[in-house]
This record gives structure tokens, C-alpha cells and sequence, in this order.
């Protein structure tokens, strides 16, 4: 969909000239601001108070350098990243990522998409992100330990409590979030919640490793009941084996449906009797292994090298929960084709936009990432109010919290797209519902 406002359409020009060979931002900025044009064009207010033009840049980006000693005694350098993207509605807030992949406009992309799922939350959280291009796989706990605080000596002097607080992404999970919380203690010399995804023992809050996949679950039931259906009794893909993937499979499985793949960059499963999660967990969580090492125990199932053939197995509803752009057109159309009824994004932003045209053309209800997604940043937000007031909720405390907002974030995203004429259209009932809070608290503060 082409933009035809003619103020978005300058806009787009000059993000693109700005932020050249950033692909994925200017993918995710084009996506949200096709989203916004019926936005734009009733609130001229919000051109004219700027809040477009200073939504699209950065209040602050931070590229360090992060030297560490590997196990030979060889100095090794990779390159971190914070970008504080926004802070109309609170302290900067959002994931580090650490995967070989990792370059500016990832966590550029990751940042602005970070924005509006955060006020869909309904909590006081602004938008960032960061990373570095640092590969755990293979390494020692020793040198992971070592990556993670020179990463953290640095960017812990930008950090803090109410300033900004970073959480795990990919190549970031509770082994990581340890060795750097450790060592900003010791660095800030107090004792804060400066991060999430913390342990349960040091101020983590219960329920935060499970809430991404479980809310997307949460989500993804909201948006069957509103089309007449449901989980129950029906087939699902699940992309990826990490943290999301794991607590996606087991939430759908514990909400009646089957999940019969999963998979890692090099290749996935295929368990027609439904994927064991416990040799899941075991193999990843614990024993840091392939994905194809399940066919070993369940010789049942079938291993396929490559990642995208998982889209083409035939499924109702398909949880892409490994990485962006991972679903294509033509792994969309395969989806289609296969009777595929709803595609629910865990990862950010894995469908590409010729993908999600697919979606809309063959009806294939589409719950996208800022929304879907949500649930961890969602624990997150309640890691920091428990931290601030020294307290713990249960589990069933902190899970009925996220199921109660995951349902909130969906008839938000509902609502809005009602009332913008886009009945159905979710990714811009997102858009529109996280930009709307954000735009009111950006015109409000003046022109900061
Ligand atoms: P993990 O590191 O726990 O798992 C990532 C999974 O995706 C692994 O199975 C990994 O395989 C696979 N993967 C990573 N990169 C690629 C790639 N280029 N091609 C194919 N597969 C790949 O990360 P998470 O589960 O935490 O994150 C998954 C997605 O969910 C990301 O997009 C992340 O941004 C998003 N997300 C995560 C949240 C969280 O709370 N953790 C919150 C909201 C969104 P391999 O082991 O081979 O690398």
C-alpha cells in the first residue's frame, strides 16, 4: 500500500535518505506510517506539533565498543548498541540482543516497533532497545560471563531504574541478565532494578520467562473468539525453539491445540503426535543443542535442514516465533494454501510485507508482533513496579495480570481499527492505538 498523504509521503523520503542500508527500519517505519495515514489526515494537529517528524529519530543512539578476553587469552572486540528511541510515556524500555546479526538498523527497528507495544501495554514504558553482535553459540560460560560484563561496564553508565531498563532478546536469557545485573551491582554499588528477566532469587518477578509465549497464546485466543473459533483441537507451526517458542508451544498445547514443529536456524522438526516439549527444553534450555537432536529420542519425527520449508507443513495456525522476516510470499502462500486460518507473530516483525499482503488477501487473520508480542515486556513492566515496591506477586498473580492485558491489548487493536473504517485489520489497530498515547504525551511535553 502506497502512501498517499503528502506530508508521509516527505516524511518516508527523508527517513529513507537519513537511514540508508537500514533495511528493517525502514521496513518497520513505512509499515507504521502507512498504518497512520487515516491518522494524519484527521489530526493535522500532530504534523503540526512535529510528532511524526520526531517520532522517526532516535532521542539517543549509543555504539560502543566491547573488548573481552576468550578463553586462549586472545582479545576479542564486537560492537554494542542502545537505542533510546522514546521516552514520551516513561523510562526507555526493551530487549538486548545478542546474535552475529546485529547491526544498527536491527536495533534500530527493534526500537520504534518497541515504542507503540509498549503504550499498548497500558503501563508507563517508553521505547529502546540493544544488542551486539556477539555470537553465545559455542561459547564458554566463562567467556559469555566475561562478554556480558564489558558490555555492561559500558553501557551501564546509560542505564538505570527510571532512565532506561534493558531485558533479554535473542542470545540474551537469564544466564546473561545474571552476569550483568552482578556486575552493574557492582559497578553502581546499589542494589536496583535496572534490568528484567532477572532470576526469581535477586528481584526477578514470576511468570516473566513464560509471558512472551504465553501471551501470545493469551492474544492469539482473543482474536479466534472474536472470529468464532479457538486453540481447541487445532493444528499448529511453531517456529524457533527459544524462549518464546518454548512457552508458546506449551501455552497452545495447554489451550487444546497440537504443536507439531519447531525449529533453530539450522533446520526444523516435524512431530505429527505433537512435539514433547520437556525433550524440547532439555535439549535447548538445558542442554544447549540442536534441534536436530530431537529425532534421536523420537524417532517419529523427521529433521529438515533449512528453515523456511516449516511454513509449507500443513497447519491452522502458524506462531512465527524465531526472527524477522522469516515468512516470505511465497511461505505465506504456502500457508494459505495449506487452509492456514490465523498467523500470530512471537518474533518481531518475522513477516515481510508482501507476506502480510498474502494474509489479507486470503482472510488469514493476522495478529502482528507489537501486539501479540507484548506479554514479556508486559511481565517486564510488572518486574519494575514489584521491584520499586520491594514485593513479589505469585505466579497466578503475575500470570492473571498479563492474560487481563494481553486481552486489553487486543481490543484495543480491535477498537481502533473499527473506528479508522478497518474492521479486522489488527497491524493497524496496533499502530494506531500505541501511536495515539504516545502522540498525546509527545504534543503535550512540547517540542522536546
Ligand atoms: P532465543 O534466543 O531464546 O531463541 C531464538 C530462536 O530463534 C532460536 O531457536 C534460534 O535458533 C532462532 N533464530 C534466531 N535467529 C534466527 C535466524 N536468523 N533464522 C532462523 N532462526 C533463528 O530468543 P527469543 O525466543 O527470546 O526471541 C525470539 C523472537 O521473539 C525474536 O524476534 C525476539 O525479538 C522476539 N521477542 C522476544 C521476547 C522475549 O521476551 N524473549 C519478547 C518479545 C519478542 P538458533 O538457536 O539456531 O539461533
Amino acid at each position: 500500500m502506497a502512501l498517499k498523504n503528502e506530508y508521509l509521503k516527505g516524511l518516508l523520503e527523508r527517513v529513507k535518505q537519513r537511514n540508508r542500508a537500514e533495511d528493517e527500519f525502514i521496513q518497520a517505519v513505512t509499515e507504521v506510517l502507512e498504518s497512520l495515514e487515516p491518522v494524519a489526515e484527521k489530526r493535522p494537529d500532530y504534523i503540526e506539533s512535529g510528532v511524526f517528524e520526531r517520532l522517526v529519530e532516535p532521542e539517543r543512539v549509543i555504539i560502543f565498543r566491547v573488548p573481552w578476553m576468550d578463553d586462549k587469552g586472545v582479545t576479542q572486540v564486537n560492537r554494542g548498541f542502545r537505542v533510546q528511541y522514546n521516552s514520551a510515556i516513561g523510562p526507555y524500555k526493551g530487549g538486548c540482543r545478542f546474535h552475529p546479526s546485529v547491526y544498527l538498523g536491527i536495533i534500530k527497528f527493534l526500537g520504534f516497533e518497541q515504542i507503540f507495544k509498549n503504550s499498548l501495554t497500558t503501563l508507563p514504558m517508553g521505547g529502546g532497545k540493544g544488542g551486539a553482535d556477539f555470537d553465545p553459540k559455542g561459547k564458554s560460560d566463562a567467556e559469555v560471563m566475561r562478554f556480558c560484563q564489558s558490555f555492561i561496564t559500558e553501557l551501564g553508565r546509560h542505564i538505570g531504574g527510571n532512565l532506561d531498563v534493558p531485558a533479554g532478546d535473542i542470545g540474551v536469557g537469564a544466564r546473561e541478565i545474571g552476569y550483568m545485573f552482578g556486575q552493574y551491582k557492582r559497578i553502581a554499588n546499589e542494589f536496583v532494578g535496572v534490568l528484567t528477566g532477572k532470576g526469581i532469587p535477586y528481584g526477578g518477578s514470576l511468570a516473566r520467562t513464560e509471558a512472551t509465549g504465553y501471551g501470545l497464546c493469551y492474544f492469539t485466543e482473543e482474536m479466534l473468539k472474536a472470529n468464532g473459533s479457538s486453540f481447541k483441537g487445532k493444528t499448529v507451526v511453531v517456529s524457533g525453539s527459544g524462549n518464546v517458542a518454548v512457552y508458546a508451544t506449551k501455552k497452545a498445547t495447554e489451550l487444546g491445540a497440537k504443536v507439531i514443529a519447531l525449529s533453530d536456524s539450522n533446520g526444523y522438526i516435524y512431530d505429527p503426535e505433537g512435539v514433547d516439549l520437556e525433550l524440547v527444553r532439555q535439549l535447548k534450555e538445558v542442554e544447549r543443542k540442536r534441534i536436530k537432536e530431537y529425532v534421536t529420542s523420537r524417532p517419529r519425527a523427521t529433521y529438515t535442514e533449512g528453515c523456511s520449508g516449516i511454513w509449507t507443513l500443513k497447519c491452522d495456525i502458524a506462531l512465527p516465533s524465531a526472527t524477522q522476516n522469516e515468512i516470505d510470499k511465497a511461505s505465506a502462500e504456502a500457508l494459505a494454501k495449506n487452509g492456514c486460518i490465523a498467523v500470530a507473530e512471537g518474533a518481531n516483525m518475522p513477516s515481510t510485507p508482501e507476506a502480510i499482503e498474502v494474509y489479507f488477501k486470503n482472510k488469514i487473520l493476522y495478529g502482528p508482533a507489537k501486539a501479540a508480542n507484548a506479554g514479556g515486556v508486559t511481565v517486564s513492566g510488572l518486574e519494575m513496579s514489584q521491584n520499586s515496591m520491594r514485593y513479589g506477586w505469585s505466579f497466578e498473580e503475575v500470570d492473571g495480570k498479563l492474560q487481563d492485558i494481553m486481552k486489553q491489548i487486543f481490543a484495543a487493536c480491535d477498537k481502533a481499527a473499527k473506528e479508522y473504517g478497518l474492521e479486522g485489520n489488527y497491524m493497524a489497530g496496533a499502530n494506531i492505538a500505541g501511536f495515539l498515547k504516545v502522540a498525546e504525551a509527545m504534543k503535550a511535553q512540547g517540542c522536546v
